[in-house]
């Protein structure tokens, strides 16, 4: 039986088939070392996981949860951000709890896109923004990043006609997969660009926690007027090592908190209590092991890209995310490069066409491995490459 015209339509999704080429790799012997998929490497701090088995023991906790979320974790989720960036929520009409923030990217479009409608997306970016729009029956409106902008939109640039047909705009910073930062400067102008024409901003802040040299991640809200355009998705993967848990929210103007919980209600019956219990212990707990990863990651960016500048790169250390993002030397494209270094030097970098076209002509290297393993991957693109021109 055949799948729907909408399943066949999708690309396949991009770390899927970098697994399944680590896989083939391995099942022939050779050691691969994998800068390819951004997860982090290290165990969950153990506060959290104290907190999920006592939780887990609880019959309360046994039984459905409300697909919203808990009372509790939604205020946990306004007073870390009230604390954080001093931008007032109310947790129950202003927080949704979601099974991982990539639950609620996609699901936001099945509330506002009818079929010929545009959502603005960035290119390159995370590519869940455009697949759930193509699964909502939307059309994708790119927004290209690109360099010479600081990989910030050029919103001057979206013709009216397309401004006016589009319901949602994604913008993510901290970046994944360029590493750009975003000021305060260009949310107000994208709170101008959404009043102008009636578009909801979906900011995507899961890297907000993870920055370094001192710099601090804005919340889009901390803009005056956002939360009366915009939701924000969060999530405690990164800061908390816990991708593998499935917790994170969103938050911000009311009516769309209403309608992504509306459309979750008919879908999931929401996150395990206990987990939403483990993520309060998160929130109101010590901070103290974001600031220890994101000292990590620091560490191992600054391996890494010395590294590589010493090859014959150029690259500015990023302020935030665990990803280095990088072009691909002369004379390759992103695919034969990410292939190149695979087969000769068994390393697995992603090829930046896998975020979108703009991407073509890069590579993103995830800093989610041990420092050792960097160096040694350092070592064999090295050899692989000698200098490397542009
Ligand atoms: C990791 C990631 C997410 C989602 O993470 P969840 O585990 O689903 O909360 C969202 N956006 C970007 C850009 C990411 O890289």
């Amino acid at each position: 039986m055949q799948v729907a015209k909408r399943l066949q339509n999708l690309p396949p999704y991009l770390f899927a088939r970098i697994e399944k080429k680590i896989a083939e790799a391995r099942e022939k012997g050779v050691d691969i070392i994998s800068l390819g998929i951004g997860d982090p490497d290290r165990p969950t701090p153990s506060h959290i996981i104290e907190e999920l088995v006592k939780e887990a023991q609880n019959p309360e906790n046994h039984r459905y949860p409300t697909s919203e979320g808990l009372v509790a974790f939604r205020q946990a989720v306004a007073e870390w951000y009230e604390k954080r960036y001093g931008v007032k929520l109310d947790p129950k009409s202003e927080v949704v709890t979601l099974i991982g923030s990539k639950e609620g990217i996609a699901h936001i479009s099945f509330c506002y896109v009818d079929p010929g409608d545009i959502n603005l997306v960035p290119d390159p970016g995370y590519p869940v923004y455009g697949i759930g729009t193509l699964l909502a029956g939307g059309e994708v409106y790119t927004l290209p990043l690109k360099e010479e902008n600081g990989y910030l939109p050029d919103l001057t640039a979206v013709p009216s006609d397309v401004a006016r047909r589009a319901k949602l705009m994604f913008l993510n910073y901290p970046n994944n997969p360029t590493g750009a930062v975003a000021d305060r400067r260009f949310f107000e102008e994208a709170v101008e660009f959404a009043r102008q024409y009636d578009v909801l901003i979906c900011h995507d802040a899961a890297y907000n926690e993870i920055t370094f040299d001192g710099y601090r991640a804005p919340s889009f809200f901390e803009v005056p007027g956002a939360k009366e355009v915009g939701i924000e998705f969060n999530s405690l993967s990164k800061p908390f090592n816990m991708t593998g848990w499935r917790i994170g929210w969103a938050c911000g103007r009311a009516d769309a908190i209403e309608a992504l919980a509306r459309i979750k209600s008919n879908i999931d019956s929401g996150v395990f209590q206990a987990i939403q219990y483990a993520g309060i212990a998160a929130l109101k707990g010590s901070m103290d092991s974001v600031a220890e990863v994101c000292r990590i990651y620091q560490e191992r960016r600054d391996i890494l890209v010395e590294g590589l500048n010493s090859m014959g790169w150029r690259l500015n250390k990023p302020k935030a995310t665990f990803y280095v993002w990088a072009p691909v030397p002369q004379g390759y494209t992103s695919e034969s490069f990410a292939e190149m270094v695979l087969e000769r030097a068994g390393v697995i970098v992603t090829p930046g066409n896998g975020y979108g076209t703009f991407g073509e002509g890069y590579f993103r290297m995830a800093l989610t491995i041990d420092k050792e393993r960097i160096r040694e991957a350092l070592e064999r693109l090295r050899r692989v490459l000698g200098q490397v021109e542009f």
